[in-house]
């Protein structure tokens, strides 16, 4: 029997619960640290940060450096601040509906890291799975809507219709001025249609679409209605679209899927755009979001899509391929006259509702939506009986009801039985039924409404009667989703399956490092994940009464405090539901703060020259003029041109739009001057805060000169990017800038929303939360320093194989590198496009690149990743910089190697085979790679083919046959 002595004494256990999250979500154990430490010349991490950041700025962090809490802790505090939400039944409508998601693909999609944790599908070669869910999704938006061609998702239904605003500002033939927009629309998309017409001088007229029928259109350059509309009216606008093209003007609709899939699509009487949201296709009401807008329009609108889109191309042996088309970077190449600023939008959630519909397939979502439709008749058909008055003489599954007595009576019953019915006035209540409802919801509802004594309506009897509601002349008569993809995953075996295909054909963070610059491709913890997919966060309406929403509001309240002290801000608004939303509202307060001030004609808008594309497209979207400032040679802010373009226009110097640490990657010094000489004019600061990851717990942008920033909630704090999507970016301010946060119809502050929820994307938030609270103050800081080692670790380790192009001071980097590969394209013909692809043989997702230099490559490796899985990275890079040094000296020939025909695919090695180099050095470059491969499903694939032969939905099926 061994000794029970030494290390392993009882008196060494110890007993407190310490901190275990720490070294979960820091790769690098102790000793890979100081390893990495030895490479960088440094002896401890400390020692390091001293050097990176510079002195002007160093210590400004406020961060309480609090040491954060166990996994299982964590979890109890938020279970208990979960469990403050109430559980209502939800009537309530508004463009929420509760609805099942349903178990495979909760399980197999949304709680699955394989699909969660991927990137946007930029390398199309390692997205084949996700591209074709959305292509799925497309598909499933243009049959619904009757259009021609669909986005790949947006960001909600108030700003999609925002974005159907500009766009029909930008196509119509007439140059009228004004913008219609029905007053039958959901307020919350009102309030954001204001908010982005107000900066671009867009006048908005709100009214009666009925009335419209005998006005004059002359003076519209576009006009917005809802179909069913927000009451649940379903208005005949065929006339009036007509009418509208007469007058040169465009007709957006902003339309339910549910209901199309009963009533004729807009697409048929004429709609020129076509949005909604595609939430009750599976998606939790999650308290407002996340939840996928869909976007559609004509052929010919195409170019000006705001938003991604994926088409069909073939790969380089000619075989179908998927990939982003056309505008994928537009913002990026257009800059400021970009047609929106939308980058990262909402995919998981667009993935969800496309499987939603692969899994109930075209007669599936007809069952739901007729017996929804069903259930709201009887419902009807039972409250008239009671003595209510329905105002609709046809409807879907949303009326308005006049009710016997007074509405708040009738709402304080609903309350009573946790039931939540739309207030409209003191006369009238909305409700609306949904998937999740049943004979027993339409009992409780006649309960409720049935004044003492009356007795209640037999529900048999009125369901035996026969008829619908829907008006005769609008009953949808085409077919849609005819497609195999849609009638054949059925049964959950199937679906099960189907899923996990697609998920084999890419590459998440579940497989390997995704080591892209300034997109923070970090952990996202199971233990983070978790809460968001409990119902007390999950089936909470954005419109509830507050009281129901308690949790929520301790959980925002918390986070926001959190986030104020990681950035050294004294406010904080988490409704924007990307960066780039988080952008638009940060120069809206700076735009309403210098108005405040009497001071209106401040619309210039200075931005360095490598600043990311969202910056000038934001710029341009608040009405401000954008004024490029150029780099030095080193790749920072050319600081003289900087002063002299500030100076040139003082008078008018409204913002400076400035990344730090910077594009480049560098903590440049002289960022406090910079500040100041925005600020000695007149000017406001915003700084983009998606490079946060560098700085949480060293240095805080609120406290060295920034006046407002935004955060990455899924970059920096650990939200998954969900293949694109979703994300949240909160903007922090000063205190001068709090009162000018955005508002929302249910907040107390009411205007100025920029998102259609008041928070946002809520129900992801305890991601972030719970990343923190786990964190600590302590873990947060040591995040920032390794983050920081990782990436000069990486830089020195490849530096002798390709030059880091730009270095602080004392030759270090920030939280990433860019690596120059410039040069090699001279030497070998090898561009980095080539080194991107090359690096899928070795099973590794490219950095970012060619931005923001061209011809380079942009490598964060965040400080999730462990010293092995950074020796892995850097020895394939060493491994291609060989392949490269024997096309330079001819052993490899230069138009036939593995570089210029990667990604290599399992079928190629099967066939003939007539390459100048073998087949394991094909695919087998590095021995290691023998016992665990992936294998891409396509080869490189060809965009511009895809470009001229535009193809953006499912193929359709010609023998078709379902059982
Ligand atoms: C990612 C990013 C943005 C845009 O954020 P989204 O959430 O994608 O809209 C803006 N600026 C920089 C520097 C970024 O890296």
């Amino acid at each position: 029997m061994p000794e029970p002595g030494g290390d392993m004494s009882n008196a060494s256990i110890s007993l407190s619960t310490d901190n275990t999250f720490i070294p979960r979500h820091i790769g690098p154990r102790e000793s890979d640290i100081k390893a990495m430490l030895a490479l960088t010349g440094h002896d401890s991490l400390d020692a390091l940060i001293d050097s990176v950041i510079p002195s002007s700025i160093k210590g400004s962090s406020v961060m309480e450096l609090s040491k954060g809490q166990s996994e299982s802790e964590a979890l109890a505090a938020i279970k208990a601040i979960a469990a403050n939400n109430q559980l209502f039944r939800n009537h309530i409508g508004q463009g929420y509906y509760p609805c099942h998601t349903p178990a495979p693909i909760l399980r197999n999609l949304l709680e699955n890291p394989a699909w969660y944790t991927a990137y946007t599908p930029y390398q199309p070669e390692i997205s084949q799975g996700r591209l074709e869910a959305l292509l799925n999704f497309q598909t499933l938006v243009i049959d619904l809507t009757g259009m021609e061609i669909a986005n790949a998702s947006l960001l909600d239904e108030a700003t999609a219709a925002a974005e159907a605003m500009t766009f029909c500002k930008r196509l119509a033939k007439n140059k009228a001025a004004a913008f219609f927009v029905s007053a039958a629309c959901h307020p919350q998309t009102l309030d954001v249609i204001r908010t982005r017409a107000e900066p671009l001088g867009i006048e908005v007229v709100v009214g009666d679409d009925a009335q419209l029928a005998n006005d004059s259109l002359e003076g519209y350059f576009g006009l917005l209605l809802q179909y069913p509309a927000s009451n649940g009216d379903i208005a005949d606008h065929r006339e009036l679209v007509q009418r509208a093209h007469t007058a040169g003007a465009l007709v957006a609709v902003a339309a339910d899927l549910l209901a199309l899939t009963l009533l004729m699509p807009p697409g048929e009487f004429g709609a020129d755009v076509v949005l909604g949201s595609a939430q009750r296709f599976g998606v939790p009401l999650g308290f407002g979001g996340p939840h996928a807008a869909y976007f559609a329009t004509r052929d010919s609108f195409k170019r000006d899509m705001p938003g991604r889109l994926v088409g069909v191309s073939i790969d380089r042996f000619g075989k179908p391929a998927l990939r982003l088309a056309m505008q994928t970077r537009e913002q990026h190449i257009r800059r400021e006259k970009a047609t929106s600023n939308i980058c990262t939008a909402q995919v998981l959630l667009a993935n969800i509702a496309s499987m939603y519909a692969v899994y109930h397939g075209p007669e599936g979502l007809r069952q739901i939506a007729r017996r929804v439709h069903r259930l709201t008749t009887i419902l009807v058909q039972g409250l008239q009986q009671l003595g209510h008055r329905i105002e609709q003489a046809s409807f879907f599954d949303t009326v308005s009801v006049v009710t016997a007595r007074p509405a708040a009576d009738i709402l304080a019953a609903a309350s009573n039985s946790r039931i939540n019915l739309r207030p409209l006035d003191e006369a009238r209540v909305g409700l609306s039924l949904d998937e999740t409802c049943e004979q027993q919801s339409v009992e409780t509802l006649w309960q409720i409404f049935a004044g003492a004594g009356q007795p209640l309506p037999d529900f048999a009897a009125l369901a035996a009667g026969s008829g619908d509601c829907l008006p005769a002349a609008l009953l949808r008569q085409t077919a849609f989703l005819q497609h195999e993809v849609f009638n054949r995953y059925h049964c959950e075996t199937e679906l099960m399956r189907y899923l996990r295909r697609l998920a084999d054909k890419d590459l998440a963070l579940d497989r390997s490092m995704i080591a892209l610059g300034s997109c923070t491709m970090k952990l996202n913890a199971a233990s983070e994940m978790i809460p968001i997919t409990w119902p007390e966060f999950g089936a909470v309406h954005p419109f509830a009464p507050a009281e129901q929403s308690q949790g929520y509001q301790q959980l925002t309240d918390e986070l926001e405090a959190m986030l104020c002290a990681a950035t050294g801000y004294d406010a904080m608004s988490l409704q924007p539901n990307a960066g780039s939303q988080g952008e638009y509202a940060g120069l809206l307060a700076i735009r309403a703060y210098h108005v405040s001030r009497g001071e209106a004609g401040r619309d210039v808008c200075l931005i360095p020259s490598s600043a990311h594309g969202t910056n000038p497209a934001t710029a341009q979207m608040a009405g401000m003029r954008v004024v490029v400032v150029n780099c030095d040679v080193r790749g920072n802010v050319d600081v003289a041109d900087l002063q002299s373009k500030a100076e040139q226009h003082k008078d008018h110097l409204a913002a400076l739009m400035i990344t730090y640490p910077s594009t480049h990657g560098v903590f440049e010094d002289g960022i406090t001057r910079i500040c100041d000489i925005i600020h000695a004019r007149g000017g406001q600061v915003y700084l983009d805060g998606a490079n946060m990851n560098a700085m949480v717990g060293l240095c805080a942008p609120g406290k060295f000169g920034g006046d407002v920033s935004h955060l990455n909630l899924h970059k920096t704090f650990c939200i998954p990017h969900g293949g694109g999507g979703p994300g949240v970016g909160p903007i922090g301010v000063k205190a001068h800038l709090a009162p000018f946060l955005p508002g929302h119809g249910h907040m107390a502050r009411k205007q100025g929303a920029v998102s259609a929820a008041p928070y946002g994307s809520a129900s992801i938030l305890p991601i972030t939360w719970m990343y923190i609270r786990m964190m600590g103050g302590e873990g947060l800081k040591r995040a920032s320093q390794v983050a920081i080692l990782s990436a000069n670790y990486i830089a020195r380790r490849l530096e002798e194989h390709y030059p880091v192009l730009y270095t602080g001071e004392n030759g270090l980097v920030a939280h990433e590198c860019i690596l120059d590969l410039r040069p090699l394209k001279d030497s070998s013909g090898i561009s980095v496009e080539d080194v991107a692809k090359r690096l899928i043989d070795f099973g590794f997702h490219a950095p970012t690149m060619s931005f923001p230099v061209a011809g380079t490559l942009m490598v964060e490796p965040t400080e999730s990743e462990s010293k092995e899985e950074l020796d892995r990275f850097c020895e394939a890079m060493i491994c291609i910089r060989d392949e490269i040094r024997a096309v330079e000296n001819g052993s490899l020939d230069k138009d036939d190697n593995p570089l210029k025909n990667a990604p290599h695919c399992a079928s190629e090695l099967v066939g003939e085979w007539n390459h100048r180099y073998s087949r394991e050095l094909a695919v087998y470059p590095q021995d290691t790679l023998r016992e665990s491969k992936y294998w891409p499903p396509v080869g490189r694939v060809d965009n511009v083919y895809g470009d001229r032969n535009l193809a953006c939905a499912c193929p359709p099926l010609s023998t078709y046959q379902d059982a």
